[in-house]
C-alpha cells in the first residue's frame, strides 16, 4: 500500500479557500522569521484520496468489532455500544477538568458512585480512580504498602512475586525500591506454600498475587497464603487484571487481600489494545484508605467536593482525576448489567474457557490440567517435538484463518505457552469455529509443517523480523529522490 506521502502531488488540495480580498503581506512581516519553519513537507492530496487512504488503513486493523480476539490475560471482550453512548454525552466530554466544583457535580457523583460500586463488588474499603492503567495501579499499590510500613516505622525491604506473575509486578516492586523475591509455583499450578513459608519473614512487605493466576487457575490455598502473610505482618496484594473470572462470585476482600488494582479496560469492557486509554483503580482495605492518592471526591450531604487534605496520602499519581471517559463506560457497564448480570458475565467467561480447553485438550498439551477459570494455557511442546512447529508458527497461521492469535510465550513457566481467553461475549458458534481452526493447524503441523512455519500466507505483510523492528526502530519517511531536511 502506498504511503500518503507517495500519493501527494504538488498543488493538490483537500480544501478550497476563497481568494483573499485584502492585500497580501509577506509572512516574515507578521511572524519573527526565527520562528518560521521552512520546508514543512506535508502531503498534498484531495479530500477523497485522504478519506480512501485512511479508510483502507482502518480496514486492515483487527479489533473485537472485526473478529474473535482470544488474547489471554487481556480480556479483549466486546464493549457494549451503550457504554460509548454514555461516554459521549456532551455533559461529560465538554467538561473542563478545571471547571469549578459547582459545575462538575454530575461527574464527581459518577466517580464517587463508581468507587462505591467497586468497593462493594470487590469487598474493599475504598478505591482510588487516578491510576491510568493496570501497571500504574500496581505501582500506586506498592507505594501505599511502602507508606504503610513507614508509618508503622517498620523496615521491610522485600516483596514476594510468584514465578507465574505478569512482568509488571516485579517492575512495580522494584520501582518502589523493594528487592523482589520469586516464589515458586507448585505442580498443581498454585503458590508453593512450603516455599512461601520459607521466604516470608519480618523483612517482607508483602506478596503480589494474581488470582486467578496467569495459568487461569484459582489459588486453592488462598486463605493459607493470606494467613502466612498476615502472620508475619505482611500485606497481600491482588493483581486484579483477571477479575473477569469472579465478579459476583467471590470478593478479594473476603479472601484476605489487602489491596487490589483493577483493569477497567479489561474487566469493565473498555475497548483496548493499541495503547488506548485505560484505567487501573486501586482498592484497599479500610486501614489503608488514608494512604490513597489525592484529591478524592467526598460527599457532604447532597454536594460533592474535592478533598486535598490527606496528610498520609502517597500524593498525586496522575494529572487531574484519571481517565474519566473509561470510568463512565465502567459505570454504564456495571449499572446496565446489575449484580446478576455481572455474576453471569464471569460464569459464562469461565464456562467458555473450559469449553475451549476440553475441545482442544486432545490436540495440545495442558501442563496444568485442572478446571480453569476465564482462560486456559496450553503448551505447543508436542508440536515442537513432532514436527519442529513452534507456538509462534501456530499463532502466525491463525492469522490466515482470520483470528487474532492468543497470548503466546506467557506465562514464562509454561514452555511454548498458548494462553487462550475466550471471554463471555463470544457465542458457541464462534468458539467452535475457532477450535476447528486450532485443530486444523494441529493437523497441518503434522502433515505440512512447512506451511505452518511459513505462515502467515494471506496477510498484507508476511512474517516480519520482529527483533530488527525492536532493535533498530526507524520510523522516518525518507524516499529516494526527495530532498528536504528530515
Ligand atoms: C494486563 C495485565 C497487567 C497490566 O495492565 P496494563 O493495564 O497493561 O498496565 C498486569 N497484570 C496482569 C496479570 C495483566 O493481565
Amino acid at each position: 500500500m502506498e504511503l500518503i506521502f507517495e500519493k501527494s502531488r504538488p498543488g493538490r488540495s483537500g480544501a478550497g479557500i476563497p481568494e483573499s480580498d485584502v492585500p497580501a503581506v509577506p509572512v516574515e512581516q507578521c511572524i519573527d522569521p526565527k520562528l518560521l519553519r521552512e520546508d514543512v513537507d506535508l502531503p498534498e492530496v484531495a479530500e477523497i484520496d485522504l478519506v480512501r487512504h485512511y479508510t483502507a488503513l482502518s480496514r486492515r486493523n483487527f479489533g473485537v468489532d472485526a473478529g474473535f480476539y482470544p488474547l489471554g490475560s487481556c480480556t479483549m471482550k466486546y464493549n457494549p455500544k451503550v457504554n460509548e453512548d454514555a461516554a459521549r454525552l456532551p455533559g461529560f466530554t465538554a467538561l473542563h477538568p478545571y471547571a469549578p466544583e459547582s459545575f462538575s457535580q454530575g461527574s464527581m457523583r459518577l466517580m464517587y458512585e463508581l468507587r462505591r460500586h467497586l468497593s462493594e463488588i470487590f469487598g474493599m474499603g475504598d478505591f482510588a480512580l487516578q491510576p491510568a492503567a493496570g501497571a500504574h495501579g500496581e505501582l500506586t499499590g506498592v507505594m501505599v504498602i511502602k507508606r504503610h510500613f513507614e508509618k508503622k516505622r517498620e523496615r521491610r525491604t522485600k516483596i514476594l512475586i510468584p514465578d507465574a506473575a505478569h512482568g509488571t509486578n516485579p517492575a512495580s516492586g522494584a520501582l518502589c525500591g523493594f528487592e523482589t523475591v520469586t516464589v515458586r509455583t507448585s505442580a498443581d499450578g498454585g503458590v508453593d506454600i512450603g516455599h512461601l513459608c520459607e521466604l516470608m519473614t519480618e523483612e517482607t512487605a508483602g506478596l503480589m498475587l494474581t488470582n486467578p493466576n496467569t495459568l487461569g487457575l484459582f489459588e486453592r490455598n488462598i486463605e493459607k497464603v493470606a494467613s502466612v502473610l498476615h502472620g508475619k505482618g505482611g500485606l497481600l496484594y491482588c493483581d486484579g487484571a483477571n477479575a473477569n473470572a469472579f465478579l459476583g462470585i467471590t470478593r478479594p476482600g473476603s479472601l484476605g487481600f489487602d489491596l487490589i488494582q483493577l483493569n477497567l479496560h479489561k474487566t469493565f469492557s473498555t475497548p483496548h489494545g493499541c495503547g488506548g486509554p485505560g484505567s487501573g483503580p486501586l482498592g484497599v482495605a479500610r486501614e489503608l484508605v488514608p494512604y490513597l492518592p489525592v484529591p478524592r471526591v467526598v460527599k457532604e450531604r447532597t454536594r460533592y467536593r474535592w478533598e486535598y487534605d490527606a496528610p498520609d496520602s502517597v500524593g498525586r499519581v496522575r494529572s487531574f482525576y484519571g481517565n474519566f471517559n473509561v470510568m463512565v463506560k465502567a459505570l454504564a457497564y456495571i449499572r446496565s448489567l446489575g449484580p446478576e448480570g455481572l455474576r453471569w458475565t464471569s460464569e459464562a467467561a469461565v464456562l467458555n474457557a473450559n469449553y475451549v480447553k476440553a475441545k482442544l485438550a486432545p490436540w495440545y498439551d495442558l501442563p496444568y490440567n485442572r478446571t480453569c477459570m476465564h482462560e486456559c494455557v496450553f503448551s505447543g511442546t508436542r508440536q515442537v517435538r513432532e514436527s519442529g512447529v513452534h507456538t509462534s508458527d501456530i499463532a502466525k497461521r491463525l492469522l490466515d484463518y482470520g483470528y487474532h492469535p492468543p497470548t503466546i510465550y506467557f506465562p514464562l513457566i509454561v514452555p511454548e505457552a498458548i494462553m487462550i481467553e475466550p471471554n463471555e461475549t463470544e457465542s458457541r458458534e464462534t468458539l467452535d469455529a475457532f477450535c476447528e481452526a486450532m485443530i486444523s493447524i494441529a493437523r497441518e503441523a503434522k502433515e505440512e509443517p512447512e506451511r505452518v512455519k511459513s505462515a502467515p500466507l494471506t496477510t498484507p505483510v508476511r512474517r516480519m523480523d520482529e527483533v530488527k523492528a525492536a532493535r533498530e526502530p526507524d520510523v522516518r519517511w525518507n524516499p529516494a529522490g526527495r530532498g528536504g531536511r528530515r
